[in-house]
C-alpha cells in the first residue's frame, strides 16, 4: 500500500483519526490530496466520476482510484 497520506484530509494516514475522512471518500466525496505524497490534487469533478491530478504521480480516477 503506498497510501503514506490521507487523501481526504492530506495529514499523514498513521497520524490521527482518519475514520471520518473514510467515511466520506467512501460516500461521494473525491480525493483532495495526493495519498503518495500528500500534495494537494487537482480535483475534476464529473457527472460519471471525477479525476484527480497529482503533479507528482499524475492522474487518478474514480474507476482506478489506486493507480499510480
Ligand atoms: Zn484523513
Ligand atoms: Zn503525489
Amino acid at each position: 500500500v503506498d497510501n503514506e497520506f490521507c487523501c481526504w484530509c492530506g495529514k499523514p494516514a498513521a497520524e490521527g483519526e482518519h475514520g471520518y475522512c473514510t467515511a466520506r471518500l467512501a460516500l461521494i466525496d473525491p480525493p483532495r490530496y495526493c495519498p503518495s505524497c500528500g500534495r494537494r490534487m487537482v480535483v475534476q469533478v464529473m457527472p460519471t466520476g471525477w479525476v484527480a491530478n497529482c503533479g507528482r504521480h499524475g492522474e487518478r480516477t474514480s474507476t482506478s482510484p489506486a493507480v499510480g
